[in-house]
């Protein structure tokens, strides 16, 4: 029996390729980064045989780490950044433009004319999710639109379109497979969530010709072999779902009700909600959990744009700290914040306030304020952010959270999660693997090619690490949400 499973995670900041053996342990660990491109304010590229090359150096790489050899590898899952999207020519595999990333707003106008031509309930009701340039309809469209000779080629049918999970299997497969998986498409704002199939309306409202689309997959099945010449073994690709999906998956949320909250770079809650789909207009979005067993698992889903990246720009912008952890270090030489608070609405606010014109503050300023108290501040805003959503979780589906498993980067600062806890008034669980996303793709991929019989069987892998409970009460609760609500709508509307 072939010992392991590789999950290719690609990141909007790196490529990775981690290997896991079939207790979910990790083995071989390889991270490449990648130039981001900023051809413009707003706008964010990247190369996409950049992301193809950095991501099969790291495959190779933690292969040879361990000494191994590809027949020790019993298949391939893949998780990716989402929406970002890459358009190339089917006969030569070539990009017609770089990669346009799902940070990129190029084409805010052109989802504003959208919606004021009254077309926002149609794309929720078919795809779930919010007119915004944040999907990838709008982006593809631009590509068309925007590069010579694209929409000609399109209408010949000789051009693909793919995120890049897409754009991995096609490169992995030499050209075999052009293919996708439910999570991945149902971020696209072309795919209809109720249907499950590619939606003829909304191809034509962002005039794409449905020549270019990838064929939609479940999650967890065998999307095709890679080729002998690309890895030097022919290896099945058995599981594929966008990153926050897959973390779900990673984090064992099985069944309707339970979620997740990952912190990184920014936070995204997921809460699985069954095999019926849920759509809202309370600012979370619909987004198929990933198809398996011939069913479809939806979720809710509370996206903040600045999580983790509040405490980068502590290191970076404001120089207060050299690196991350750094922050939780200099936090604990304060009780408490001293009455500050940072609201890090650096790029807007997302759920469950999505004001573009938002902008950061930090109030509550005295004399006796230093920078630890700011620094406290800016941990406290991600568990303020994260109880925002939980609320508009609650309050849309009537579940109330009785308890939060957690992941992401800045999961690992304990400061953090115990003033989410007191916040929240509920205990948090961080398993002993934090990188849920590369495991929820092996687990897809264990499945499809018979390492695990069940979902029951890789439950049995869970361990957590830290269990941390509530300290605060009811009054100190309310107190300090009242604080945060009435800071947030300090920053709201800054233009
Ligand atoms: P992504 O997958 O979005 O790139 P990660 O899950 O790798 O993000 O998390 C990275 C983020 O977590 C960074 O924004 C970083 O500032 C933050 N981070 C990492 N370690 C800590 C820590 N100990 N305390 C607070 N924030 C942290």
């Amino acid at each position: 029996m072939r010992k392991y499973i590789m999950a290719i995670d690609q990141g909007t900041t790196s490529s990775r390729a981690i290997i896991f053996d079939k207790d979910g342990n990790i083995v071989s660990l390889v991270q490449r980064e990648f130039p981001q491109i900023f051809p413009r304010e707003g706008w964010v590229e990247h190369d996409p045989m950049a992301i193809w090359s950095t991501q099969i150096a790291a495959c190779t790489e933690a292969l040879m780490k361990i000494g191994g050899s590809w027949e020790d590898i019993s298949g391939i899952g893949i998780t990716n950044q989402r929406e970002t999207v890459v358009v190339w020519d089917r006969k030569t595999g070539a990009p017609i433009y770089n990669a346009i990333v799902w940070q990129c707003r190029r084409t805010a106008d052109y989802c504003r004319e959208l919606k004021n031509q009254g077309l926002e309930e149609l794309v929720r009701g078919k795809t779930g999710l919010l007119l915004d340039p944040y999907f990838s309809a709008s982006k593809v469209a631009w590509i068309l639109d925007n590069v010579e000779g694209a929409r000609e080629k399109a209408e010949l049918g000789e051009l693909c379109f793919g995120t890049i999970d897409s754009w991995l299997i096609w490169n992995l497969t030499d050209g075999e497979v052009h293919a996708t998986d439910y999570t991945n498409a149902s971020r696209t704002m072309l795919f209809n969530i109720n249907t499950l199939q590619w939606d003829e309306e909304l191809l034509n409202i962002f005039n794409i010709p449905s020549s270019l689309l990838p064929c939609v997959k479940p999650s967890s099945c065998i999307f095709g072999y890679t080729d002998a010449s690309i890895l030097g073994a022919k290896i099945p690709i058995g599981g594929v779902a966008g990153d926050q999906q897959a973390a779900l998956f990673g984090q064992c949320c099985f069944n309707p009700g339970e979620l997740k909250n990952t912190y990184g770079t920014g936070a995204f809650l997921l809460m699985n909600i069954g095999e019926q789909p849920k759509i809202t207009d309370s600012g979370l979005v619909t987004t198929i959990a990933w198809g398996l067993d011939g069913k479809v698992n939806y979720a809710l889903e509370g996206s903040v744009f600045v999580c983790g990246a509040a405490i980068q720009w502590l290191r970076d912008g404001m120089r207060v700290i050299e690196s991350a952890s750094d922050s939780e270090y200099y936090a604990k030489k304060v009780p408490d914040s001293g009455g500050v608070l940072v609201v890090p609405a650096f790029q807007g606010l997302g759920a469950p306030y999505w004001d573009p014109y938002a902008r950061g503050i930090i109030v509550g300023i005295t004399r006796a304020t230093n920078k630890y108290h700011i620094i406290r501040a800016t941990i406290e805003s991600m568990a303020y952010q994260t109880s925002d959503v939980i609320e508009l979780m609650e309050n849309s589906t009537g579940i109330k959270v009785e308890s939060l498993a957690v992941d992401g980067g800045a999961s690992a600062n304990d400061l953090l999660l115990s003033f989410q806890s007191d916040l929240l008034g509920i205990s948090i669980q961080r398993p002993e693997c934090i990188e849920t996303t590369a495991l929820g793709a092996a687990y897809l991929c264990g499945l499809a090619t018979g390492v695990y019989s069940s979902t029951e069987e890789i439950k049995k892998n869970r361990l957590i690490a830290k269990t941390i409970s509530p300290e605060k009460d009811s009054a100190w609760r309310e107190e300090k949400l009242a604080m945060w609500k009435k800071a947030v709508s300090r920053s709201l509307n800054w233009n």
